[in-house]
């Protein structure tokens, strides 16, 4: 914990916990433009992609495969897209960036969840920024729960 880092403040919703490991959090984004998008945050403030330990890889690796096979079962996603951007950190003296990812399932056809139909249209290409979405709370929770069942 880091008293400077904005990231290490962020308060945590129990809602959206979807997965934790001694090193990680895996968090549903209220965004869910690209549907089942999480945040898969290190407990611990780290500071870049160079500083994690070997016992971070390894929970991180584990993360993936399970993360990215319960998005395959539960969503109908193909594909993933995994980000370690932490820009803004750096726009504000003295920097703290704290290791994140932005992980955004990736879908070829239109896929529904709840009464809602999610689309992909730049599918195989990069994602679309702009593409954003708050959805109502119980399809959020129906999109965690059924994520969280294929992790186990
Ligand atoms: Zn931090």
């Amino acid at each position: 914990m880091n008293p400077d880092c904005d990231t290490c403040k962020l308060p945590i919703n129990p809602d959206s916990v979807i997965y934790e490991t001694d090193q990680w959090r895996v968090l549903l984004a209220n965004d869910q433009g690209y549907l089942g998008r999480c945040y898969v945050t290190a407990k611990n403030h780290t500071g870049s992609l160079g500083e994690l330990s070997d016992q971070q890889w390894k929970e991180y690796a584990r993360i993936v495969t399970l993360l990215e096979t319960a998005c395959k079962k539960a969503l109908g996603a193909e594909m993933f897209n995994w980000t370690c951007l932490m820009n803004n950190a750096f726009r504000k003296q003295p920097s703290k960036p704290h290791v994140h990812w932005h992980f955004r399932p990736r879908y070829r056809k239109d896929v529904s969840f709840g009464d809602l139909t999610f689309e992909d249209p730049q599918f195989g290409y990069h994602y679309d920024r702009d593409q954003q979405r708050n959805i109502d709370v119980k399809v959020y929770m129906g999109i965690r729960d059924s994520i969280k069942k294929s992790m186990d």
